[in-house]
């Protein structure tokens, strides 16, 4: 059963993921809790949400925290199939870490190079941004085909000269 306290602690932890997620994924709006029989769920704006974990209160408000940003993941993963977060240097998912009690809290971290921490959760926009996730880029414009197309032109503007110059050199 879910208390008035437990509740709001829940909104206090989802609030510190919704931070992160308008870094990232500002398209996505804003995530709900949702009560059922079988528990509390982080829904989508529209209400759907992923039944696999159910989010509690007790403990520490950390433990709740890296509770939610699971279940926030999962929420996304399973149904709108996005791996959130990414690490801005490897574009990987980041997972949650939890770390000792007297911290800043569980963080978002990469597996790669060692593995390595990005940012507290809830901190996120402090964390150095990829370049496809600076504000201004919607999420929404989907796959960056135009971007692509641009850099494959490019390219093959620069090979052009480099294909000539050898022949220019022998001839000179
Ligand atoms: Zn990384």
């Amino acid at each position: 059963m879910i208390t008035g306290p437990d509740l709001a602690t829940l909104r206090a932890a989802l609030r510190a993921i919704q931070r992160d997620l308008d870094v990232e994924q500002p398209g996505t709006g804003r995530l709900r809790l949702v009560g059922t029989e079988a528990g509390m769920f982080v829904a989508l704006p529209d209400g759907r949400y992923w039944p696999g974990r159910a989010v509690v209160a007790d403990g520490e408000f950390t433990e709740t925290v890296a509770r939610v940003a699971e279940a926030a993941q999962e929420c996304l993963a399973e149904i709108l199939w996005k791996t959130w977060p990414r690490c801005p240097e490897h574009e990987t998912g980041l997972r949650v870490g939890r770390r000792d009690s007297g911290s800043d809290g569980p963080a978002w971290e990469c597996a790669l190079d060692g593995g390595h921490t990005v940012a507290v959760v809830g901190e996120l926009g402090r964390a150095a941004r990829p370049r496809a996730a600076r504000p201004g880029m919607r999420v929404s414009d989907g796959p960056t085909t135009g971007r692509l197309a641009q850099t494959d032109r490019q390219l093959l503007d620069d090979q052009l000269p480099d294909e000539q110059l050898p022949e220019d050199e022998a001839q000179g």
